[in-house]
């Protein structure tokens, strides 16, 4: 079995290697197949984990994963990675991840964007938003100030060039740290704060940031509630236009076992459900009171809050986004989805109760310093860098500093990154194991006439949530209900029941109260997570009949009863 390392971040060849790896050794459990291409060609892995002499996957509820859709949240990665070493470690010691494994199958998705990621993980790193592919142009006009590594460390750091008309100005309390400068003041040193990089065309005076060439985010390009690039920047030409976003769409619609689904990405340490564009007042209530119960249960293993990308998570009051994966996920097909963004360095470094974004705009000076601290202890001085001179090709003397955002604030360092991932596996084999199981409860025969038999079988749903999963899966049309079906033996004939017939949803436990106080309706407990289905059969011979229950999120039962 394969060990995979998690304090460090996988180049494709790496990763691919090791989940070949995985799917060489570890057959029984786990299978690799590539779901497309990605813009440059490289194959996009889907892993299929479940215990396959159990059943195939297709015929058990499933959950789906995926990191990496956005280039350098690479953790997101490794979130993935973590999970299916767990799972196939544990596999037949962990009580959970056994019938989890038995009884449910996982869709493990990695590296949805590996071009975008390969850029982050080179060795003179490119930091795009998401795919490589030159968009909304195809001939950019390339002016102004372009992000790189402009002095060859591998790292993206900032730039401090004293200039009288800056805004930022060196802390007197710390002065690694820069402060902004008071809204009257005059007369001191100042300096301008950008990224590092370099300037396309400088015409020694004006600096502009650089718009990038590739300005694609993949996840604004799923087919929900699309916007082109007139109200939202970067969702594509026309919904799921990108091959990435294609091969998921796809996939996920072609399983329609997948009853949950989780988006990693980085960072904030939060658990965010739809909607992304619209307020909790609009969702169905019981799917919102699920979605609560769903986040408690996550916010309890993972300590990572849980919230409503709506009301909690907006980049700007005005703004909201759609078509991602998580909003299409629920929105089109009713499953339980989320994004969870891993990691906070705010938390780490002491900070709690912080506005997530709003919290970039403005916050206490006291922050930067717990943060520095936490710099200086935690990260061992690698993740705020103190001020060095650098001789910039077109601004001459300056010095380069700063945060290095992409293993302090975007990702963990690989020393910090295992402790981080260990948060998540107990939540995401729970979120599994809630998913609608269909079971038997008796199939049976008995002769009531001369060749006259009536055959029967009972079903029931184990799962702690409906076969449906959520009303909007039912709104949407998207989920038939228990389907029975019955081969006979030679000479057989029905005369009643239907060879094939699709009857009743069946509830789980997820809507039922929580105490048994209250009016009767909350507090029972009916038997509707049971479907009988019964047949008369006319058999000149004893025989087999053979019986199959169907659900597509659900699972399947096949039995056979004797006709003697
Ligand atoms: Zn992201």
């Amino acid at each position: 079995m394969p060990s995979p390392r998690f304090d460090t971040y996988y180049r494709y060849a790496e990763l691919t290697e090791l989940l070949q790896d995985y799917a060489k050794n570890c057959a029984d459990y786990f299978r690799l197949q590539s779901i497309g291409k990605s813009f440059e060609g490289r194959d996009i892995w889907v892993a299929t984990i479940t215990n396959f002499s159990t059943g195939p996957d297709t015929e058990k509820p499933a959950l789906w994963l995926d990191g990496n859709i956005h280039s350098a949240e690479l953790a997101s990665s490794s979130a993935c990675l973590y999970l299916i070493y767990t799972l196939l470690e544990n596999k037949t010691s962990d009580p959970d991840i056994m019938r989890c494994l038995d009884t449910r199958a996982f869709y493990i998705c990695p590296r949805v964007n590996p071009d975008g990621a390969e850029l982050a993980l080179a060795d003179k790193p490119t930091i795009l938003r998401s795919s490589t592919r030159t968009y909304p142009f195809d001939t950019p006009l390339s002016d102004g100030l372009l992000t790189e590594d402009i002095d060859g460390d591998g790292r993206i750091l900032s730039m401090r060039i004293s200039d009288p008309d800056g805004n930022w100005k060196i802390s007197d309390d710390e002065p690694r740290l820069m402060v902004p400068r008071e809204a009257t003041e005059h007369g001191g040193h100042y300096y301008r704060l950008l990224p590092e990089g370099s300037i396309t065309n400088y015409d020694g005076i004006t600096i502009k940031l650089q718009a990038k060439s590739q300005n694609l985010d993949l996840n604004r390009n799923f087919p929900s509630q699309w916007r082109g690039e007139h109200e939202q920047l970067g969702a594509g030409p026309f919904p799921g236009s990108e091959p990435e976003v294609q091969s998921l769409v796809q996939f996920i619609s072609e399983h329609n076992n997948i009853c949950s689904g989780i988006a990693f990405h980085c960072y904030s340490g939060v658990l965010l459900r739809p909607f992304s564009y619209q307020k909790d007042e609009q969702f169905i209530p019981e799917d919102l009171w699920l979605y609560q119960k769903i986040g408690a249960k996550g916010t309890s293993l993972t300590n990572y809050p849980a919230v409503s990308t709506y009301h909690d998570f907006q980049y700007h009051p005005n703004e909201v986004i759609t078509g991602s994966l998580d909003d299409w996920l629920y929105e089109s097909l009713g499953a339980v989805a989320w994004t969870v963004e891993l990691w906070s360095p705010q938390r780490q470094a002491g900070i709690s109760n912080y506005k997530f974004i709003d919290w970039y705009r403005e916050h206490p000076f006291e922050d930067d310093l717990k943060l520095l601290k936490w710099n200086d202890e935690a990260l061992k001085g690698e993740g705020y860098v103190d001020w060095y001179p650098f001789q910039h090709p077109q601004l001459g003397h300056i010095e380069l500093g700063g945060w290095n955002t992409l293993y302090s604030f975007w990702n963990p360092p690989g020393h910090l990154l295992q402790q981080e991932l260990t948060r998540l596996p107990q939540w995401l084999v729970w979120h599994n194991l809630i998913s609608p199981k269909l079971e038997l409860y008796e199939a049976d025969s008995l002769q009531i006439d001369k060749n006259v038999w009536r055959v029967r079988m009972v079903v029931k749903n184990t799962g702690w949530l409906s076969s449906y999963v959520t009303k909007q899966a039912l709104a949407k049309k998207k989920i038939r209900g228990v389907v029975f079906n019955i081969a006979l033996p030679d000479k057989a004939e029905l005369k009643s029941g239907k060879q094939h017939i699709e009857l009743q949803q069946l509830e789980g436990r997820a809507h039922k109260s929580t105490s048994p106080f209250g009016w009767a309706g909350a507090s029972s407990d009916p038997t509707d997570e049971r479907v009988k289905m019964e047949w008369i059969v006319y058999a000149p011979e004893s025989g087999i009949v053979e019986l199959t229950a169907k659900h597509e999120r659900a699972g399947v039962v096949r039995c056979a009863v004797e006709l003697e």
